[in-house]
């Protein structure tokens, strides 16, 4: 039996890799659903290959291109976001790749969830934002999250085994980001073309600029404390700007336990999509000669102060993650339009959070009213 996927997002970094993986595992897989914000031109290309149920479009003005492109096919086109949430619950898709950017995984992951379809998780904004929420709905309808960051899947592949071993703590490596060792005053400068080159890897413009203020690295660990049903005292992170070593997990006998291989998002995407099994693949392998040295720092929280605010947002809980997320997505958009420095991303975040009222226990209504309001009053801020 070949597994159905939907994959959200399947014109991004991570949907093209899914596509590579997928290609290459013709007998195990079946393409189910494609959808895309509005890169229409790649979304029929992709269709016309992998010949899918039905796609959606978000971007309502490209639907009757995509329509008359795939018409022919008699794939079912449909568009608007909330076409994303209804296309998930088709009978034909065993597991949903979350692959689209920001808050606008959180609906569409819920809806897939209550449809009992299994989750390949790489939206981490949807467990920063209701972690709680969607873990707690995930067991309510026997649900797996198999988690796509890297570093997660580097932590799952250990626990293979130890379900029952308790974790003492894990250790999330962070590569450092483009700017790794540099200090405040040399950063006022930034430009857009130095914060988008990473050095390891190739990914969105979202999680890259994320990379650089090392948000990223916050955003992974409220998205592990969920995953893995951890304390905020459980999880730690480390420089690792290799980034061979994926992660780390150190059990209560001391032991520790880490995934290390060359970075490449495909493997993760494989594992989550194939799990139990470790299929085949031609992806380059590493070679010790090539890294006669791995290396480890703290990360420079003064500095990155993104990834201590993340922190706070874990410890105080309920809706102040939530409010980062959305207050650090409009700081990233107003830097990406050269409306704000590369530094003013964190004192933006910071700034949205001490404004907020935390509502501790919330429910999912307040996560979307909490979203809206920290969009709005992180763009207030800076355009008046
Ligand atoms: P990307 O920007 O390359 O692709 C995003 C995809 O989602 C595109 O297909 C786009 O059309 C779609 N999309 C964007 N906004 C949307 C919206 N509002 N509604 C509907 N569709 C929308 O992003 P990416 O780098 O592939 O990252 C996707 C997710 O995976 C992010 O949450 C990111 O943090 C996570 N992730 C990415 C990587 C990586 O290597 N790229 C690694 C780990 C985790
Ligand atoms: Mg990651």
């Amino acid at each position: 039996m070949k597994r159905g996927i939907a994959i959200l997002g399947s014109t991004g970094s991570i949907g093209t890799q899914a596509l590579e993986v997928i290609a290459a595992h013709p007998d195990h897989f079946s393409v189910e659903v494609l959808t895309a914000q509005s890169n229409a031109d790649l979304l029929i290309a992709q269709s016309q290959v992998f010949n899918p149920n039905a796609v959606v479009i978000a971007d309502v003005s490209q639907y009757q291109k995509v329509k008359d492109a795939l018409d022919p096919l008699d794939i079912k086109v449909f568009a608007g976001v909330d076409a994303l949430a209804q296309v998930v619950e088709l009978d034909s898709i065993d597991v949903v790749l979350t692959a689209l950017v920001g808050f606008a995984g959180l609906q569409p992951t819920i809806k897939a969830i209550e449809a009992k379809k299994q989750i390949a998780l790489a939206n981490k904004e949807t467990l920063v934002v209701a972690g709680q929420l969607v873990t707690q709905l995930a067991q309510q309808n026997g649900v797996n999250l198999y988690p796509v960051d890297s570093e997660h899947s580097a932590i799952f592949q250990c626990l293979a085994g130890e379900w029952h071993n308790p974790i003492e703590k894990i250790i999330l490596t962070a590569s450092g980001g483009p700017f790794r060792g540099k200090k405040k005053e040399e950063l006022t400068q930034i430009t857009k073309a130095q914060a988008l080159k990473h050095p390891n890897w190739s990914m969105g413009a979202k999680i890259t600029i994320d990379s650089a203020t090392l948000m990223n690295k916050g955003l992974e660990v409220i998205e592990a404390q969920w995953l893995f049903d951890l304390k905020p005292n459980q999880i730690e992170t480390i420089v690792h700007p290799q980034s061979i070593i994926h992660s780390l997990v150190q059990f209560t006998d001391g032991s520790m336990k880490a995934q290390m291989g060359l970075p490449d998002m495909k493997l993760p995407i494989q594992y989550a999509l194939g799990y139990p099994q470790r299929l085949p693949s031609d992806f380059p392998r590493f070679d010790f000669s090539q890294f006669p040295s791995l290396t480890f720092e703290k990360a420079d929280t003064d500095t990155f102060r993104c990834l201590s605010l993340a922190y706070d947002a874990m410890h105080v809980g309920g809706t102040l993650p939530c409010v980062m997320n959305a207050a650090n997505e409009i700081a990233v958009s107003l830097f990406l339009n050269d409306e704000i420095r590369f530094l003013e991303i964190a004192e933006l975040v910071e700034e949205v959070m001490q404004h907020h009222s935390v509502i501790a226990q919330p429910q999912i209504e307040d996560y979307f009213e909490t979203d809206s309001w920290a969009r709005e009053t992180a763009l207030h801020k800076i355009r008046g």
